[in-house]
């Protein structure tokens, strides 16, 4: 299978996940799609493959011969996509070799152009997925998912050597939990990439940190029509 082939499958379970819900994974639509992914894994040939009650997905490609003392590489993507328009049913459109012309989304009035887009041009000549304009893809981070599965299998197919590759898929990193059960002991890589990036070719080596915080502030209760003297700028409450 494909970069593409794979993709394509995995967008179509609507993985959103939902702030404010007590469990991890926040949706059930994760669940499904971890399990679909260790079928796929075990398929591929990779060993130890695991879904914990979190839905992590582990799985492991052991060292080939001669790099068994290589140091252990981890590779990491999330199963979740943003819950804007990603809970309902998804239809990608596939545009091969695409010209560098306004492309439409489905039946829907939602354009990509290269005026609000620009990045567009680079992708002439190549193939473009997108939604039908109703709901988005979730290449964020199903793609991370299609290229690491490819890249495991191609290292099998053609014996390429490696060390230990480790690969985990984790749930609920668009509300900021990606990592909260991650289980590293038994993840056991001394590096890992996490393979949820925008353009080809980029690594990023500084951490984003989406942190977020909850205050209390007690403010002033008072109609706009007489709150001359007596409103308060929000920024300046204590
Ligand atoms: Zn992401």
């Amino acid at each position: 299978m494909n970069v593409k082939e794979r993709l394509l499958n995995y967008v179509t379970i609507a993985t959103g996940s939902k702030d404010g819900q007590d469990t991890t994974p926040s949706t059930k639509e994760q669940f499904q799609l971890a399990y679909f992914l260790e079928r796929e894994m075990k398929e591929i040939g990779l060993s130890d493959v695991t879904v914990d009650e979190h839905s992590y997905v582990y799985g492991f490609l052991p060292a080939t011969e001669g790099c068994e003392h290589s140091e252990h590489i981890g590779f990491i993507a999330h199963l979740d996509i943003v819950s804007d328009f990603g809970l309902k049913e998804i239809n990608p459109q596939v545009i091969e070799n695409y010209d560098g012309r306004e492309i439409k989304l489905g039946r829907s009035n939602c354009i990509l152009n290269a005026e609000q887009f620009p990045e567009l041009q680079n992708a002439i000549g190549k193939t473009l997925i997108t939604t039908d304009g109703n709901t988005v893809l979730g290449a964020d981070d199903k793609a991370g998912i299609a290229e690491i599965l490819t890249m495991c299998e191609r290292l099998i197919h053609e014996n390429i050597p490696h060390g230990k590759i480790c690969i985990c898929f984790t749930p609920d990193e668009e509300i900021g939990h990606g990592a909260a059960f991650l289980d590293l002991e038994h993840f056991d890589a001394a590096y890992g990439y996490t393979v949820d990036g925008s353009a080809p070719n980029e690594i990023e080596y500084e951490t984003f940190n989406a942190a977020s915080a909850v205050f209390d502030i007690t403010g002033v209760s008072v109609h706009p029509g007489d709150a001359k003297d007596k409103m308060v700028n929000a920024s300046l409450l204590q």
